[in-house]
């Protein structure tokens, strides 16, 4: 007892008296590679449920991808440009008068950055709450069990492991057939996007799937001319809903975002005066056109990041597209060797990569663990935002399933009229047999909050008439998902 409370004082002594030292006698039971959203929440859920940890970090800060170059500053820039953009032209609205109002980049980048170092820093100190060891270094194999470490301060150190979760993420992946080289100046990626010093008068976006229509929002507010050039003929990426789609271009395209589809671009060149050169076609091949551009963000996707981890020599099976190939317990082909994440299968998000570090950890403990592969979310934040999980009407169909359709707009919702905010609408899809809950579509206001309601409601299973009848708090945004659940089922009463 008393020992007890004076390590509970002595914050110091009961962090020392947590912590777990690798020895060569003694070695961990588990060392995750790589300290993002996927990597330092499996360590820390290790920690907790007693395996001694270690998580190996490269880049000199925890958080990886996605706090350091990801959806952290990629928020921070959406909600403070939607801000100015919002002093500037919506507030007259409201009875509201400003003026003067001018933008300090240098001071929006700088809050950016301190919203970054406040969370990364934070993983921290919650890996010492933990007692997880953080080794800061570059991973590489010698053998399943054995790891080397290229310290980040000078030097070498290896360590023993029973158990090894790989959680190396992605990277920015090239422009097809790599003819675009990206100088994160005038021909960026995301991480260049996101510190631009200038606002630049044109920027184009090439790929207007989510990174590319979040960044575009972004320096559209800020005062540049974008163009987004994508090569399908819809916006959005992988998994929109059609209609929803189709609302997002018009609204964007609204707020002054020019789109390009089904175009291809073909070559980027910079040319004497600072500028960038596009040449673009049709997707379905045509006659050749040109756009130029001060700034040209290359976002076509992402890719599995492997590099330096000296798979080969251990036999870590990898699949056509580059990614670690893993059971559903995340084992790879290497008997003691898990892998979450971006590197693997599934979508690349940051709470994807979480669900499965906390799983991955609980089969290494007790042979069970969840992921709900049909329940994860996906979120745009732009403004409006758009959210949805699960099936799209175009998925559906083209399975052969009978569905009802719900759709209640914002624009018949008392709080998003109070607002001025009544872009968008919510749809609920249902099974026609059952009603129970395939999918939900969101666009408008706060979608990104919003859709945690069709998560958990697809996670238990629910039926539209099981959320229909919950009751909703008056005047909320979520009246809109309620009433969309009434129309799914029978009628809706405010529209
Ligand atoms: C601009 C942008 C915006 C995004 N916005 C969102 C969003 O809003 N919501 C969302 O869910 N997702 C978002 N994402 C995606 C999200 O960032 C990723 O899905 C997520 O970070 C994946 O997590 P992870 O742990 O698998 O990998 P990562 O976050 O990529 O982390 C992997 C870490 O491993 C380290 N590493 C690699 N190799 C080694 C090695 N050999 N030794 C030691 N360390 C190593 C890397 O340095 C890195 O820090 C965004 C991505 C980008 C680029």
């Amino acid at each position: 007892m008393f020992v007890r409370s004076v390590l509970r004082s002595v914050p110091r002594l009961r962090w020392a008296a947590r912590r777990h030292y690798a020895s060569p006698s003694e070695p961990y039971e588990l060392v995750v590679i790589g300290g993002g959203p996927g990597g330092y929440v499996a360590a820390i859920k290790a920690a907790q449920l007693g395996l001694k940890t270690a998580c190996v970090e490269k880049r000199g800060s925890l958080g990886g991808t996605c706090l350091n170059v990801g959806c952290i500053p990629s928020k921070a820039m959406l909600n403070n440009s939607h801000l100015y953009h919002q002093v500037q032209h919506d507030m007259k609205h409201r009875g509201i008068d400003v003026s003067g109002v001018s933008l300090n980049l240098a001071g929006m980048l700088e809050a950016k950055d301190s919203a970054v170092s406040g969370l990364t820093k934070g993983i921290e100190f919650l890996f010492k709450q933990n007692g997880v060891d953080y080794i800061k270094g570059a991973a590489s194999f010698v053998s399943p069990t054995r790891i080397s470490v290229q310290l980040l301060e000078g030097g070498e150190t290896e360590v023993e492991t029973k158990n090894v979760i790989i959680a190396t993420g992605s990277e920015v992946a090239p422009f097809p057939g790599g003819g675009i080289p990206i100088d994160e100046k005038q021909i960026v990626s995301s991480t260049g996007a996101l510190s631009l010093s200038k606002v630049p008068e044109k920027f184009v976006v090439i790929g207007g799937g989510v990174i590319g229509l979040e960044m575009g929002s972004v320096w559209s507010r800020l005062g540049s001319e974008v163009t987004v050039v994508e090569f399908l003929g819809n916006i959005g990426g992988m998994g929109i809903d059609g209609e929803v789609a189709k609302q997002f271009q018009r609204l964007l395209a609204k707020q002054g975002i020019k789109f390009k589809l089904g175009t291809k671009v073909t070559s980027a060149v910079k040319t004497n005066d600072n500028k960038v050169t596009l040449t673009m076609e049709a997707a379905a091949g045509g006659k050749e056109e040109s756009l130029t551009a001060d700034v040209v963000l290359v976002a076509v996707g992402r890719r599995p990041y492997v590099e330096g981890l000296n798979l080969e020599a251990i036999g870590v099976e990898m699949d056509n597209k580059g990614r670690i190939v893993v059971d559903n317990q995340f084992n790879t082909s290497v008997g003691n060797i898990k892998c979450i994440g971006d590197v693997t299968f599934g979508p690349m998000l940051a709470h994807k990569a979480e669900e499965e570090g906390i799983a991955a950890v609980e089969y290494l403990k007790s042979g069970h663990g969840h992921v709900n592969y049909s329940a994860i979310p996906s979120v745009v934040y732009t403004h409006p935002e758009v959210a949805w999980v699960g099936k799209t009407e175009e998925e559906l169909k083209k399975d052969s399933v009978e569905f009802s359709v719900g759709k209640f707009s914002f624009s018949a919702n008392s709080r998003a009229k109070t607002n001025l905010d009544k872009d968008g609408f919510v749809k609920i899809i249902a099974e026609k047999e059952t009603d129970r809950i395939l999918g939900v579509h969101i666009i408008g206001p706060n979608a990104g909050e919003m859709i945690a309601e069709g998560v958990l409601a697809m996670e238990y299973g629910a039926s539209a008439e099981d959320v229909a009848r919950t009751t909703h708090a008056h005047p909320t945004l979520s009246e809109a998902f309620k009433e969309a659940c009434m129309a799914a089922f029978g009628k809706a009463i405010h529209q």
